[in-house]
């Protein structure tokens, strides 16, 4: 990824793509407290790009750290990115960190650093519909770690589970949280058909998508019922359809998880098309 045209949004500047590197000290990089976000563009534009870069300041204040652009700044940024890379579609990677002015675990005396990436992505899973494990990492309780945040550090739990994953020959793993309950997948949100019911986890343990949250729109306006409640593994057994959600991966079925199979049904179909039609509009 480093070896390419382009150009990089870089603490204010725009710099070539092979000129956007970062010291070998920075604190973030030995701590784990960068915050990131992953965007879509569609027809040239961001989808939900406020959400998004709000969603970056969150992370950050979750972190304990304030990021030194406002929200304006980083929507005007991203817009500018995508312009001069030329994207009609892709993918957008904003990231901030905490720099390499000081070194320890105090993060206290380092300096914020943002950049913005943009670069032409497809589809995610490149499949019609995917297969999941459970994996053996388990999500913590948002008394070990922030939840909420899409921080860095929290991902080394999505790493390794989706590597297990692959290595096992299917497409992603499905994590439980810390009490056992179904959480999300590694870099999704999960959604379960029930009765013609949409039921998808409390955000306590996963990050609530911005994606999540716009489904969870379409499928009322809709008239289908959508309940966020804790939902224990055994209730896949009732579940008739499964299907993920997610900036990258948008509305993606879901075949089986395990030795559970299930149904590319109505509700999967009609979410996908609402869907595609909204950010394509
Ligand atoms: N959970 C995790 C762990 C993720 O990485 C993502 C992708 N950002 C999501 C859920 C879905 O979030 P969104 O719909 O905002 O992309």
């Amino acid at each position: 990824m480093d070896d390419r045209d382009g150009v990089i949004w870089y603490n204010g500047n725009l710099v070539p793509w092979r000129e956007a590197k970062a010291h070998v000290l920075i604190h973030s990089l030995h701590y784990g407290n960068s915050v990131f976000e992953g965007e879509r563009i569609y027809n040239g534009k961001v989808f939900k790009l406020r959400e998004h870069s709000e969603r970056l300041h969150k992370s950050a204040n979750m972190l304990a750290y304030e990021l030194p652009y406002s929200v304006e700044e980083l929507d005007r940024a991203t817009e500018l990115v995508v312009k001069e890379n030329k994207l009609d579609s892709g993918y957008v990677r904003p990231l901030a960190w905490r720099g390499a002015e000081v070194i320890g675990v105090s993060a206290i005396g380092t300096k914020v650093h943002v950049m913005i990436a943009a670069f032409p992505w497809g589809a995610y899973y490149g499949q019609k519909a995917i297969k999941l494990v459970t994996s053996r990492w388990k999500r913590p309780s948002p008394e070990s770690s922030p939840a909420g945040s899409k921080a860095a550090g929290l991902y080394i739990i999505c790493t390794l589970a989706k590597d297990e994953a692959l290595a096992a020959g299917v497409q992603d793993a499905l994590m439980h949280d810390y009490k056992g309950r179904l959480s999300e997948a590694t870099g999704a949100n999960l959604f379960l058909a029930i009765n013609g019911e949409l039921h998808t986890p409390t955000t306590e343990t996963i990050l609530n998508g911005i994606t999540r949250q716009t489904v969870m729109e379409l499928a009322r306006k809709r008239g289908i019922k959508v309940v966020e409640r804790e939902i224990w593994p055994d209730e896949l057994a009732k579940a008739s359809e499964v299907f993920l959600t997610g900036t990258a991966v948008e509305v993606q079925p879901v075949s089986a998880i395990d030795k559970q199979e299930f149904e590319v049904g109505p509700i999967t179909q009609q979410m996908i098309a609402d869907y595609s039609a909204l950010v394509r509009s």
